[in-house]
């Protein structure tokens, strides 16, 4: 039997637009686009120095050692696009660089750090939600908790590098922790996971707060919805995936709205595939093999 991975990246972007989707984890076409927005490129960096921070942290148990690491990693890393004139990647660096500094001398972070055991970084953990389909999920920190109100709870941490924290509606509809949550509930059995967190970096310049950490809770109500939600997107999925692209494409539907439309990375491959057109030069130059995803399995 084929056992089929659908992470919570992959459904919410097929609830976001199936023809997204699509283009995005179909194998017929399994495309990203090759220019990637600052916002994106920005939290990439930030997301890849923190794992190289906590991965250090965790071999040495040393702050300075792993903030050390860390410089060394984004020196490297500014150096490497000033050398193939990525300028404007080296100043997001830049910025990651600032933002860091900043958050290794802030009280968030000296709280974080002097309160949690680091049980991993970039973290995956799965799931069987039906016989055929596994969620997988990689979060960024998996800590316990030693000290503080939330002593003896293992944690998912997520990062998010922002403009401005969220709102309250933006933690209402996050499906994203929940999913950590029950993750975290069936690889742990024996601990209390009941709580994950959100670790916003603020890169606005202006900003006093820069750094805050939310934690949220879960209902049981809450998970349930949301995995309820999570396994129907899923076989629609399967069955999507198990389709030739070209029966797949007559099925999918496009969201064709201003608000998802404008901000979409298939926008121009989408609109020449609506009308028909022929896609191969547009996938040559705009696009390249999505390197995000996870490998489905057969079972024995
Ligand atoms: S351009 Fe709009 S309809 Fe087309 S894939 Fe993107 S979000 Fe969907």
């Amino acid at each position: 039997m084929k056992i089929h991975k659908v992470s919570g990246s992959e459904a919410l972007s097929f609830s976001g637009c199936e023809a997204k989707w699509m283009f995005a984890f179909h194998p017929g076409f399994h495309l990203e686009s090759k220019k990637i927005g600052p916002a994106i490129t920005r939290g990439n960096i930030g997301h890849a120095a923190l794992e190289v921070f906590f991965k250090e942290f965790m071999n040495t148990s040393s702050v300075d050692k792993a903030k050390e690491t860390t410089t060394s990693h984004l020196t490297n890393e500014m150096i490497k696009d000033l050398s193939t004139g990525e300028a404007i990647r080296a100043s997001l660096v830049g910025e990651v660089v600032t933002i860091l500094d900043l958050y290794f001398e802030s009280d968030t972070f000296k709280h974080f750090i002097s309160n949690t055991h680091i049980m991993g970084s970039e973290y995956s953990m799965e799931m069987y939600v039906t016989d055929e389909i596994i969620l997988p999920g990689r979060v960024d920190l998996l800590v316990y908790w030693t000290a503080g109100l939330e002593k003896g709870e293992v944690q998912p941490i997520d990062f998010k590098f922002v403009y401005n924290f969220w709102t309250e509606n933006d933690f209402f509809y996050n499906s994203q922790i929940p999913t950590y949550v029950q993750l975290g509930k069936i690889n742990y059995p024996h601990e209390v996971v009941r709580r994950g967190g959100i670790m916003q970096f603020r890169h606005r310049k202006d900003a006093v707060e820069r750094f805050k950490l939310t934690g949220i809770k879960p209902s049981k109500p809450d998970i349930a919805g949301i995995m309820d939600n999570h396994i129907k997107i899923s076989q629609k999925i399967v069955e999507l995936k198990e389709l030739p692209v070209e029966e797949a494409r007559t099925k999918v539907t496009r969201t064709l709205s201003k608000y998802t439309c404008s901000n979409c990375s298939f926008l121009r491959l989408c609109k020449a595939d609506l009308n028909g057109g022929d896609t191969t030069e547009i996938i040559k130059y705009d696009y390249q093999p999505n390197s995000y995803g996870y490998d489905n399995m057969d079972e024995e």
